[in-house]
């Protein structure tokens, strides 16, 4: 009996270390930003950039240039995406910063879509995968061993987006999570009038390709799925970044940056704002490569374009301390997004498999050690 009592006793100051250390997060939200530059998002404006735009037809650089100039990096990047640095970074932190001894590259010899976000998803590159061909690979995705370890319905782990890409890449197979393509409706019982009045009007909406759909419309459709279904885990993939780059638009793109950021400050503010998200939610944004460096080969991508491969990551939540920009890291890889994503839920890379990357850098602090 005795022996019984001090088990009990050992047992309970056990169970209150491990809760203790347990993290807060219990929802992830993902948020990808296809093709963006780590010169946009760590400088703003670009002036080798704005002067090849500037003699473009139809470029309205000099309008968009008088909204998006400033003296330094941090004036034009404030200018550029005053959420992501004002509210979002000293809050969080941010990978990928050269200047401050951040490298962030892609591992997969392509620097396009479909092996980048294979890479970040599955946690390492896949040398299958080397076209942006719809299609999927064998091998298990972040999102899937989530909604697997966790056991959790249909629905809660779930992919939103304006590319058909985008939702091959998220699983390796159909049924066990939420994929739905660019111009896709969501499965009846999972949906509500306001996201079929959104999905109708994405589908009516011309995009500037043929294959994606307007990113506003897809990033409405995710938030009210936010809203109604409460997911443990959602992706939500953006894609008119890409789009209007390879337009070689880059007064547009600009534009685009600035209200992807109001976008996002507004799906944070919103998740802040919720008692089911509040303080128990992190936020990864990130993008699937880089592009070109110079006026002429910016607007394109891929891993013979000098620049296509870096790429950058933010993390927030009530896990992650508030660094702001990274500095100094170690290398750091794209297939570390999926074990980022799982280490909140205590599941390890390797679930992933062998050649699974590991978590960003002091990404999840835990206070008390189990
Ligand atoms: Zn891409």
């Amino acid at each position: 009996m005795r022996h019984h009592l001090i088990t009990t006793a050992f047992l309970w100051v056990f169970l209150a270390a491990t809760a203790a250390a347990a993290p807060q997060t219990r929802n992830v939200v993902l948020i990808t930003l296809d093709g963006v530059r780590t010169q946009e998002m760590f400088g703003g404006l670009d002036e080798i950039i704005a002067a090849h735009s500037a003699i473009q037809p139809y470029s309205e650089i000099e309008t968009i240039r008088s909204r998006f100039m400033g003296a330094t990096p941090e004036t034009r990047r404030e200018a550029l995406m005053p959420v992501m640095w004002k509210e979002l970074v000293p809050r969080g932190v941010i990978f990928g910063n050269r200047d401050h001894g951040s490298v962030m590259r892609v591992e997969n010899p392509h620097c396009f879509s479909a092996p980048g976000y294979t890479e970040m998803l599955t946690g390492a590159p896949r040398k299958e995968v080397t076209s942006n061909d719809i299609r999927r690979y064998p091998y298990i995705t972040a999102p899937e061993v989530l909604a697997r370890n966790l056991q959790l319905p249909f629905g809660a782990v779930a992919q939103i987006g304006s590319w058909d890409g985008f939702a091959s890449a998220a699983a390796s197979r159909d049924g066990r999570i939420l994929t739905t393509g660019g111009f896709d409706a969501l499965p009846p019982r999972l949906s509500t009038p306001a996201i079929d009045q959104l999905v109708a009007l994405r589908k009516d909406v011309l995009g500037l390709w043929e294959e994606g759909s307007e990113d506003v419309l897809s990033f409405r459709i995710a938030e009210a799925y936010l809203g109604a279904q409460r997911p443990r885990f959602l992706w939500i993939g953006l894609g008119n970044s890409d789009d209007w780059a390879h337009a070689d638009r880059y007064d547009r793109l600009l534009v685009y940056l600035n209200r992807a950021d109001r976008l996002i400050g507004e799906l944070w503010a919103s998740i802040q704002s919720s008692e089911h998200y509040r303080d128990r939610t992190t936020l990864v944004v990130t993008t699937d490569h880089g592009r070109g460096i110079k006026g002429k080969d910016w607007s394109e991508h891929d891993c013979s374009i000098p620049g296509s491969e870096f790429i950058w990551a933010l993390v927030l939540g009530p896990d992650t301390p508030a660094v702001g920009e990274a500095s100094n890291t170690p290398e750091l890889h794209q297939g570390q997004i999926a074990a980022t994503l799982l280490q909140y839920f205590r599941i390890p890379s390797s679930a992933l498999g062998p050649l699974a990357r590991p978590a960003l850098p002091d990404t999840l602090i835990e206070t008390t050690a189990p």
